[in-house]
């Protein structure tokens, strides 16, 4: 065998793994087609989240007479954003492509496709390399949806290379990516159209923290639609018109660009079929150890369709590493949190309250705000809240859900106590700075 390992894509589940592997002492070999990084540095979680730091810093540029702070007349430039966020994708790329000359890794440039339950072709057969395990570590793609005009609508991949901004816009689909969009958009002062085809946005959300959310954007100057099922994309003299279905009622509305943001499906590489590498609906199909129907052979990440999240990528390579050299993995799988980098911020780790009673669950839940909490008053940041969801059998953290101010990093202490298998006591009882954002999350944890 040429390699221990050979990975197939080099996004934060291919390229973290490769590290690891490599520091472990395996000969790895890792194949990208494109540039390393992945969605996630190139068109996905890096290039948003540069974005979304431009629109927060309009926003407190225009909200600083508040504090007498005077700025004159504000302008923005977009195309200055995107400069900011291409050159902080360059850097970090240029950080995973140094990560990827270590000892014990070998990056090859080429398309793969699956030869054999050991063997990798590169560019059609150009090249072969064989190994003791595959990982296929291939990502995602943009969904469309099938009608007409699908094609006019922008990916978000198209959305992100933009350097100048439509006047009006439209985001089909209320998850994560729109609204990280339409967030970005409003701050720049684009009218904003959000058609969701649920009642409420963000579906796997809690609904408290999404309504929440939904109304601050609404603050912002987004509208939404929903229970609106789009039809079709048509093309006007100006831009494009959106026709969508309200509850029976067929309807449009005008604007110069539409992203579409409904979803994503796995990247499948050539040779899985012949290979025997079985493929469900959602992806690659994986046991608990990411292995997938054919012994040798593993998929990791937005491939095999889990948790289409970058940090539960990097996760389940750890899983397919500790299973390749024969360890027991410490990572707990099920304990994955996720975020939405709005202004505020939503985050949310474990199940939501719907959830809870679809299973029947004994728990019991308590909220808590974040206007009484001194250092969000103090930042001029009071919308939102925190929610817990504790086991009355054995007073464990069954799920938390945050819609506030740096919600993303507040979050991780839940996932702390989660992971240890802490009580909502232990939460209560560990002392939290003051004044700080992290005891509006004490403050909920003492309720119980
Ligand atoms: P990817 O990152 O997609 O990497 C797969 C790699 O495989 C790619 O580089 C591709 O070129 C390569 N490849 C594919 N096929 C082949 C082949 N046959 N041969 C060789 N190479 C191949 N997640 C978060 O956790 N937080 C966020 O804030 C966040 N924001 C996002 C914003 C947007 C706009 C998008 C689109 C996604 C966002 N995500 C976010 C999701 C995140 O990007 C993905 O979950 C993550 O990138 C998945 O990692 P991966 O390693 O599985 O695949």
């Amino acid at each position: 065998m040429d390699y221990d390992i050979i990975i197939i894509g080099a996004g934060p589940g291919g390229y973290e793994m490769a590290a690891e592997a490599a520091r472990q002492g395996l000969n790895t070999a890792i194949v990208e087609r494109g540039f390393v990084g992945g969605t996630c540095l190139n068109h996905g979680c890096i290039p948003t989240k540069a974005l979304c730091h431009c629109a927060q810093v309009l926003r407190s540029v225009r909200s600083a007479a508040a504090y007498g702070i005077e700025c004159g007349t504000v302008t923005a430039d977009y195309s200055a954003a995107a400069r900011h966020k291409a050159a902080v994708v360059e850097q970090l790329r240029q950080g995973v492509a140094q990560l990827m000359s270590a000892p014990g890794i070998t990056l090859v440039q080429g398309e793969a496709s699956i030869a054999g339950a050991h063997t990798v072709s590169i560019d059609g057969g150009k090249h072969t390399l064989t190994a003791s395990h595959i990982v296929i570590a291939t990502g995602s793609e943009p969904r469309n949806l099938p009608i007409p005009g699908a094609d006019l609508t922008m990916s978000s991949g198209e959305a992100l290379a933009m350097t100048s901004l439509p006047q009006r816009m439209c985001v089909i689909g209320g998850g994560v990516i729109g609204m990280e969009f339409a967030g970005i958009f409003a701050a720049y002062g684009v009218e904003v159209t959000v058609v969701e085809y649920c009642k409420e946005i963000l579906p796997p959300f809690d609904k408290d923290v999404a309504k929440r959310l939904r109304t601050v954007l609404q603050k912002q100057g987004v509208k939404f639609i929903t229970q609106a099922a789009v039809t079709a994309i048509g093309r006007t003299a100006s831009g494009l018109t959106v026709s969508y279905d309200l509850k029976g009622k067929p309807q449009q509305l005008e604007c110069q660009k539409a992203l579409m943001a409904v979803g994503r499906k796995p990247v499948l590489p050539e040779g899985l079929e012949q290979a025997g590498v079985a493929v469900g609906r959602r992806g690659i199909e994986v046991d608990s150890h990411m292995m997938t129907s054919v012994p040798g052979i593993y998929a990791i990440g937005d491939v095999n369709g889990q948790c289409m999240l970058a940090h539960a990528a990097t996760a389940q390579g750890m899983v397919a590493l500790a299973h390749i050299t024969g360890k027991e993995s410490s990572v707990k799988l099920g304990i994955v949190p996720s975020a939405v980098f709005t202004q505020p911020e939503l985050a949310m780790v474990g199940l939501t309250e719907e959830q809870c009673k679809a299973q029947e669950l004994d728990v019991t839940v308590k909220k808590g705000f974040f206007r009484s909490n001194g250092k969000a008053l103090s930042m001029g940041e009071t919308d939102g809240l925190v929610k817990m969801i504790v086991s009355n059998a054995d007073r464990t953290i069954v799920g938390c859900h945050i819609c506030g101010p740096h919600a993303s990093d507040l979050i991780q202490e839940v996932v702390m106590a989660m992971n240890a298998g802490s009580t909502v006591g232990d939460l209560a009882a560990a002392i939290h700075g003051h004044p700080t954002l992290s005891e509006a999350v004490q403050a909920v944890a003492r309720q119980f």
